[in-house]
């Protein structure tokens, strides 16, 4: 009898915002999920979940330890988490705040691929969550800047070393996105209409995007259908990095 493999994804960061969309498009499409965060994540029926910090050796170990005993084997990992709260120039971020945003943004992706690497068949997958902010730079975010930048790179690397294991390593850079986190800071910002439209005009699309809308790149990348793609970065940024400024709009 033919009968179809269940896919089972690891998802980092599955608690909200965009890896809780990935979680949940991977859940409905069949796949057998295990959702990690620093918080328990919410409860999708059937599946998996663990509250670890992807940051701490600890954490990733007993990321594994689940991942063994749960899923057995990991088809796709989806490197998803992320810390965004070291805000500052390179003049002044603080130490601590660079220090945690590389540890989490990207030394934790190469260390759980290290961890989960006797688990990923021939055939799997790795998708690391970078950013447009990872392919350019901003005025005072520079640990965030260097640590996308890094992981695209790192994916790179990664999809290089990788390769002959069978494994494929490729990475989504979002535009802005419709997160909680997102909308609450359009939110609390002075004008929150005006702010919405700033972010909005920052694409081509003239749009923020959805977060199920970089969930679906990410099944895509993860998937047989993308089987001779590795080492891409692919935008998921309604044409935001096609312009050199201001999505294309004259001046
Ligand atoms: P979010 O802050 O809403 O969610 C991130 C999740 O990761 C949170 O639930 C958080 O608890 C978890 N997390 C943080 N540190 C962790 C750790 N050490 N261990 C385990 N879990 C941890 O963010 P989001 O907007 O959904 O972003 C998801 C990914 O997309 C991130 O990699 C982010 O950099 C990237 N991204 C987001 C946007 C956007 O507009 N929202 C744009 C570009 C890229």
């Amino acid at each position: 009898t033919l009968e179809r493999m269940t896919v089972n994804v690891v998802v980092t960061g599955a608690a909200r915002g965009i890896g809780r969309a990935i979680a949940e498009l991977y859940a409905e499409r069949g796949a057998h999920v295990l959702s990690v965060d620093l918080t328990l994540p919410p409860a999708l029926k059937g599946q998996e979940r663990l509250k670890a910090d992807v940051a701490s050796r600890a954490g990733r170990a007993r990321i594994a330890r689940a991942a063994r005993e749960k899923l057995g084997r990991v088809d796709v990992l989806v490197n998803n988490a992320a810390y965004q709260g070291a805000h500052g120039s390179v003049l002044d971020v603080s130490e601590s705040g660079w220090q945690r945003t590389l540890d989490v943004n990207l030394s934790a992706p190469l260390m759980l691929v290290r961890e989960l690497i006797s688990l990923l068949p021939q055939g799997g997958a790795v998708v690391n969550v970078a950013s447009v902010q990872g392919l350019f730079a901003e005025q005072d975010n520079a640990a965030y800047n260097s640590s996308k930048g890094g992981l695209v790179n790192l994916t790179r690397a990664m999809c290089l070393d990788l390769a002959p294991r069978g494994l494929r390593v490729n990475a989504v850079a979002p535009g802005a996105i419709s997160t909680e986190a997102v909308m609450a800071s359009i939110d609390a910002s002075a004008d929150p209409a005006q702010t919405r439209r700033d972010y909005e005009d920052l694409h081509a699309l003239r749009r923020i995007g959805e977060p199920r809308e970089v969930a679906q790149a990410v099944y895509f990348l993860g998937s047989p259908e993308a089987s001779f793609i590795t080492g891409v970065i692919l935008p998921i940024d309604g044409g935001m990095t096609a312009s050199f400024m201001m999505a294309g709009r004259p001046v």
